[in-house]
């Protein structure tokens, strides 16, 4: 069962109720619950102490400021001790530092190491990638955290199939807020919601990860890495660096660049999604830098799509709130809501999302014998899957 491969012992004793669940279904309810509560924070963001323009005191404040509850600073081959940082005067209670750090190895892979107490290596090179991915997978875990591999297109580092054979891999970015690193692709590489759906399709049990990649505060433009782009809202039962990242390995987070939800219930029999759209409006008025993906038709509003192997959209509803009865016989669904507008300076037509984790269900279970995210046995190995764009 790979979720449980995936999980340090010290987080399942600690979770043994959640532990059954997931042996069960293969997913992990995400009703809200009195117990928990949504978290918003930023896995990625740079300091002057690698190539970022600002201290990382001024960087915290950023996400402070903007009623973020967790930052992790992730400066390239550099661990910065959250200790170290001084954070305001007036901090709010509930806003946190997790330590983190940037592996950033050979042939431009990059691997976020997230919740570690010590600097994770990155000098190893090899000529298969997915042996690099693992090397960083490895050195996270080793330094007691986890992996969230970066940017796959930037610079068209890692397809799907470097990513595939990793073991202990469960998160990477889908969108990064940096103006070079081809979220969408191109025309001969997919974009990284199409490698999602590749990787899911194959049986990888991988959950999508939205962050800034900040390296600059002092000028907001559409070519700089700012602040703010990306994000994800965590489901945690506390504030603390391995709530957080105990909740991220299950799944139990949404991420976006532009949309917020007020419901987002995921399985193992429903999955439903309703969006806050006035903190939306709000959220995309407020900081009238950002950009979303440049659309050549639509209308203006919500949209949420649920989404199944190969990418195909099971189901579209145009509004607010939508809910999908999940089939058994389907291995994954996952959800996407949508939003589009005209941007109030340029009148062109973009989109904003967030994107829901899947539901694994009983038939990607029953299907594949994957004992780690390696053992691709089941009949979907080796199958090529046709790559939609997004
Ligand atoms: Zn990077
Ligand atoms: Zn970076």
């Amino acid at each position: 069962m790979v979720m449980k491969a995936n999980i340090p012992m010290r987080y399942l004793l600690a979770i043994p109720a959640l532990c059954a669940v997931l042996l069960a279904s293969g997913c992990v309810s995400m009703r809200p619950s009195q117990a928990k509560q949504w978290f918003r924070g930023n896995t990625h963001a740079h300091t002057i102490r690698s190539d970022g323009d600002s201290a990382p005191e001024v960087v915290a404040k950023w996400y402070h400021d903007h009623n973020y509850n967790f930052l992790v600073i992730t400066d390239h081959n550099k661990f910065v001790d959250p200790r170290e940082i001084k954070l305001p005067d007036e901090k709010r209670d509930d806003f946190l530092l997790i330590p983190g750090e940037e592996i950033t190895g050979s042939k431009a892979i990059h691997t976020t190491a997230m919740n570690i107490t010590n600097v994770a290596s990155w000098k190893f090179d090899h000529t298969e990638r997915s042996e690099i991915i693992q090397y960083h997978v490895d050195q996270a875990m080793a330094a007691g955290g986890q992996a969230v591999l970066n940017h796959p297109n930037f610079k068209y580092a890692a397809s799907a199939e470097d990513i595939l054979p990793v073991r202990h891999l469960s998160m990477f970015e889908l969108f990064n807020g940096h103006p070079s690193v081809h979220n969408h692709g191109d025309s001969k590489h997919p974009s990284t919601e199409a490698m999602w759906d590749h990787l899911l399709t194959e049986g990888m049990k991988i959950f999508a990860v939205s962050s800034d990649d900040t390296h600059h505060l002092k000028t907001i433009a559409a070519n700089k890495a700012n602040p703010g782009r990306g994000w994800v809202m965590v489901h945690a039962a506390s504030l603390d660096p391995d709530a957080i990242t105990r909740a991220m390995l299950q799944g139990d987070f949404y991420a976006s660049n532009g949309v917020f939800l007020k419901t987002c219930e995921r399985g193992p029999r429903t999955y439903l999604i309703e969006v806050d759209a006035q903190k939306t409006r709000g959220e995309l008025t407020s900081l009238p830098a950002l950009r979303g993906k440049p659309v050549e038709n639509g209308s203006e509003g919500f949209r949420i799509e649920f989404i199944g192997p190969a990418g195909k959209v099971l189901d579209t509803i145009k509004g607010e709130e939508g809910r999908f009865q999940i089939d058994g016989s389907i291995p994954y669904v996952r959800a996407k809501a949508t939003f589009t507008r005209a941007h109030p300076d340029t009148g062109t037509l973009e989109e904003y999302y967030a994107w829901g984790q899947p539901v694994f269900t009983d038939a990607s279970v029953a299907t594949k014998a994957l004992p780690g995210n390696s053992d691709r046995s089941g009949p979907l190995a080796g199958r090529s899957v046709s790559l939609l764009s997004h």
